[in-house]
């Protein structure tokens, strides 16, 4: 078993002066050997604040360069990072910070935030600050310490806990996941396997995803230098200036959201010369609509590109590679025994073939969580028999391949009928007026439920009456048609990119009940 730190370690005593870290803000960039060195200098300051081995510490921090070097100083001294997304609420964040019974945190200098997790961490606990913050915290230059004190590596017991991940919590409060150290190679080296990355120092990988996702962690930031590579950061994400990196940088992987691709296809400055040293492009976190996957492999000819289907809590359960023309195609990952078990039965009731079922994944497999932290009730709800339940819909096919059709809650049931946004907005992307569309139910008294389409407008708006003759010339049955349209300027969406679909719900609802009214 390699841990997170034996991969940065590793890669070090291969490579010491090659860089691993560059800073998109100030330029600064770390060696390897210079890496190791930051990283025991944070370690024995954070010792120094009292914080130790198996202490849970919040990280709410935005992706800086700081926060790689707290993420992986902490798992250093053997406490346990817990990556909670810096666009929540200071009381959102405090209210994980107190669910997780949490020894101390890092974060911005941000008033508001430092208070309220300090009105929740035990008196005198650490609050740590990248920059100077209110009375009280400790910034994080002031926080370094003798990297000397710091004792040999040891490694630690595999199901020890390492990380504490979140789930996007698109449809509730997040959960927090956790995942031991035996589950980091597999997290890691499927880039390899699955995605064609090789090891070496040629790999220059831009930090497209958060860092506190797991894919912006194990696969952009541990992607990049447990291969021997240079982890590129990209603070904020603005598709001019990441165009801009790729070409300066060199940058040779590119591992984004579907939103990412959409932004840098749509970039004034986007040219095939500019992403002329990409060799892989991957995505993952959504499926990417056909439209869109047309031109993003018309946009990287040659390249090696693959779809990566995974979660929080078992990583990468499915993959497919060469997306194009089936983009909701995917097969099983090289790590993941996979079973579609009927909707509502046990994980023994196997669907048939053709047969939509729930996507069940093997979680005996080491990527695999040991559950949610401190909510016993809800890893009982999602593991059962060595099954993880995804609650994603799947079908078998006759090939071995799996289709992916959403996730079972966002199925629309409208008259009985069932109807997955995932094939409206299929039909709905190709329409030339229409830049990005989701499609939900609404509540609806005679229906139950309605088929809405949200749709933001690229160009020029096309009419409700245009959409709907588009729909009815598509090859879309009758009863899946969007019964109502709502135009929004901007899909909302999380900080991993996914769609937030209950603030959509609601904003479509309040908008089809004004126009009723
Ligand atoms: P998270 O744990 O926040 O990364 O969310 C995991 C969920 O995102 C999965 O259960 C799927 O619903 C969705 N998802 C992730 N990757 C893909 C993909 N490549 N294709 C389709 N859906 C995906």
């Amino acid at each position: 078993m390699q841990t997170v730190h034996d991969l940065v370690r590793l890669a070090a005593a291969r490579r010491p002066d090659h860089v691993s870290i560059v800073d998109d803000r100030t330029e600064r960039r770390l060696t390897y050997r210079e890496l190791l060195v930051e990283i025991d200098a944070y370690a024995a300051g954070f010792a120094a604040q009292g914080l130790g081995p198996g202490d849970i510490v919040a990280t709410v921090m935005p992706n800086l360069f700081e926060h790689a070097l707290v993420l992986l100083a902490l798992h250093r001294l053997g406490a346990v990072p817990a990556m909670i997304n810096a666009r929540l609420k200071p009381e959102e964040a405090a209210g994980l910070v107190k669910q997780g019974g949490m020894a101390g945190a890092v974060t911005l200098p941000d008033e508001a935030m430092v208070r309220a997790l300090k009105e929740t961490l035990r008196q005198g606990a650490p609050v740590i600050t990248a920059g100077p913050g209110p009375a009280g915290t400790c910034t994080l230059d002031a926080c370094r310490g003798d990297p000397k004190a710091m004792a040999p590596w040891k490694s630690p017991d595999p199901e020890g806990l390492a990380f504490v991940l979140y789930t996007s919590g698109t449809t509730g409060l997040p959960k927090g996941v956790m995942v031991p150290h035996r589950a980091t190679d597999a997290r890691v080296l499927y880039m390899s396997m699955q995605c064609g990355v090789m090891h070496g120092t040629h790999n220059k990988v831009l930090g497209l995803m958060p860092l506190f996702h797991a894919v912006g962690f194990f696969s952009g930031l541990m992607g990049a230098l447990a291969f021997d590579g240079t982890y590129h950061l990209c603070s904020v994400f603005d598709p001019v200036r990441a165009m801009e990196a790729i070409e300066r940088h060199g940058i040779t992987l590119l591992y984004g959201s579907p939103t990412h691709f959409h932004g840098l296809l749509a970039a004034p400055n986007f040219s095939a010369e500019r992403i002329r040293s990409v060799q892989t492009v991957i995505y993952a976190g959504a499926a990417m609509p056909g439209p869109l996957l047309e031109r993003v492999a018309a946009a990287f000819p040659g390249r090696k590109m693959t779809n990566i289907y995974g979660t929080t809590e078992i990583m990468n359960g499915l993959y497919f590679p060469e997306p194009a023309g089936k983009p909701h195609h995917y097969r099983p990952g090289y790590y993941s025994n996979v079973r579609v078990g009927r909707i509502g039965g046990t994980v023994e009731d196997e669907a048939a073939l053709g047969e939509e079922g729930e996507l069940l994944i093997d979680a005996t497999a080491d990527a695999t969580f040991l559950g949610y932290l401190n909510r016993p009730e809800a890893t009982a709800e999602k593991m059962h028999g060595g099954w993880y339940r995804t609650g994603d819909i799947a079908v078998r096919l006759g090939d071995g391949d799996l289709e992916v059709r959403g996730r079972v809650d966002d199925m629309i049931i409208t008259g009985a009928e069932n109807v997955h946004p995932y094939e409206v907005e299929a039909t709905l992307a190709r329409h030339s007026g229409i830049a990005e569309v989701v499609v939900l139910g609404v509540s609806d008294e005679r229906w139950g439920e309605i088929v809405v389409a949200c749709v933001k407008a690229g160009g020029t708006r096309p009419s409700e009456e245009e959409l709907d003759r588009f729909c009815r010339e598509s090859t879309l049955a009758n009863y899946k048609r969007p019964r109502a349209y709502v135009f929004f300027d901007e899909i909302p969406r999380n900080a991993a990119n996914k769609v937030l679909r209950r603030v959509l719900r609601e904003n479509a609802h309040a908008a089809l009940s004004s126009k009723k009214a």
